[in-house]
């Protein structure tokens, strides 16, 4: 059996969308807001978070997990039962 491990940059170059909280600034490098760094990215450069990064003028950010096994949109309750099954 073999496993194939991706690396940080594989997982987030197909599971990413563009984030909301940045502007562009004069210079056409991003400003992030979404954290206290505020990290102003050139073409290519990744926040101080390593998962946030400017490509070709738009800031990508990871997608949101996907749901653990029972759960539902505000049933954590839910979710722990379900890891306990
Ligand atoms: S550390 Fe990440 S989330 Fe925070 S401002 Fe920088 S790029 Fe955005």
């Amino acid at each position: 059996m073999k496993f194939f491990m991706s690396t940080l940059a594989e997982v987030l170059a197909r599971e990413t969308r563009e984030g909301e909280l940045y502007e562009t600034l004069s210079d056409g490098r991003l400003r992030c807001y979404a954290c206290g760094h505020c990290c102003p990215l050139p073409e290519g450069a990744v926040g101080v978070c390593k998962v946030r990064f400017n490509e070709s003028g738009r800031l990508l950010v990871p997608l949101p997990a996907p749901p653990l096994d029972g759960e539902r949109r505000g049933d954590r309750a839910g979710a722990r039962r379900g890891a306990r099954a």
